[in-house]
């Protein structure tokens, strides 16, 4: 038997179709979200990202704002962008796109972004709030992951899961979710010792790790939930641009061993900006003190 394929671009589309309906009732009550987005520089890879930020932020009904600035901007001018973002009363949420150009130092622009409009969960106050079990922004592909386990496993109390990866943006938090849903977690990492008997007694495994197809099947235990967050681009000879993306698990192998398992693409990737869009909503709720919709 093989695994139930756990399909991400399915379930984000649901997602986004409910954040927009939560959106339309924001809007007829004559209030409308907004996202904010800073981009320096020209990378071209961050050039996308934000182009289909923008894109599906407006596809949900909410407000599109977008910041460009040059590679050569002084780090003072960009804190102080997002400073004025942060007093904007029309702003619900700031995401600064991620790597920043050469000699600009993210840290203290990401520091200075008010805790309440941090939709990407990256500040110490987020992630001290999810540590702690208070309220907050949670990071966005941690959030995606953990709602596709749960498309699978509503209940994942009790449950061993093994996180292989501890990044800030990945593993820690994830594994922060997992805790908090009272599973019992085990966070393994390049140092961790035999890896592979350890992923073996997870019920629910991670992967994070940014190695291409690292978990091999025989890591999996039979019937355990794989949830793969990593996106590595190979070669492939067979495809047209010479490249394909593979996850942090070989999926060929592990697909015959777990009960169910995310592929990549289409598992854990597309859940991040929908995320995004369910933070900015939850921003948005929070500030102007209503609930958050039930987005199930
Ligand atoms: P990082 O490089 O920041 O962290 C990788 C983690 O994996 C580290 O904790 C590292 O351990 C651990 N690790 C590395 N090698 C091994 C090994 N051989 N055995 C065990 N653990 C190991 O990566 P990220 O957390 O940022 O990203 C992880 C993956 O997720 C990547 O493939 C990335 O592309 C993907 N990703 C996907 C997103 C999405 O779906 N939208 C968003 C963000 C990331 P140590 O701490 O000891 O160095």
């Amino acid at each position: 038997m093989t695994a139930t394929l756990i399909d991400g671009k399915a379930f984000a589309e649901g997602l986004r179709g409910r954040i927009a309906a939560a959106v339309e009732g924001l809007v007829r009550a004559g209030t409308q979200p907004a996202l904010a987005v800073v981009l320096v520089g020209e990378d071209p890879a961050s050039q996308v990202y934000v182009r289909n930020k923008a894109r599906q932020t407006v596809e949900v009904g909410m407000r599109s704002i977008e910041h460009k600035l040059p590679a050569s901007v002084p780090q003072g001018d960009l804190v102080a962008l997002v400073r004025a973002l942060n007093a904007d009363p029309q702003v619900d949420g700031i995401l600064v796109q991620l790597p920043l150009p050469k000699g600009l130092d993210a840290r203290p622009v990401i520091e200075a972004i008010d805790p309440d409009k941090d939709v990407d969960g990256l500040t110490d106050v987020s992630a001290g709030r999810l540590a702690s079990g208070r309220p907050g922004l949670v990071p966005c592909t941690p959030l995606g992951a953990m709602m596709l386990l749960r498309s699978v496993m509503p209940d994942v109390a009790g449950a061993e899961a093994v996180v292989v990866g501890r990044s800030n943006l990945v593993g820690k938090p994830i594994a922060q979710l997992l805790l908090a849903a009272d599973a019992t977690v085990t966070v393994a990492h390049s140092r961790t010792r035999d890896l592979a008997a350890i992923c073996r007694r997870a019920d629910v495994l991670v992967a994070a790790v940014g190695r291409p197809e690292m978990v091999r099947g025989d890591w999996v235990k039979p019937g355990a939930i794989v949830i793969d967050v990593g996106i590595n681009r190979i070669a492939d000879a067979s495809r047209p641009n010479g490249t394909r993306l593979v996850g942090d698990v070989n999926f060929e192998e592990a697909r015959m061993v777990a009960g169910a398992i995310t592929p990549v693409p289409g598992g854990v990737g597309p859940m991040t900006i929908a995320c995004l869009l369910r933070n900015t909503l939850e921003a948005a709720c929070r500030r102007r003190g209503l609930p958050m919709p039930d987005l199930g």
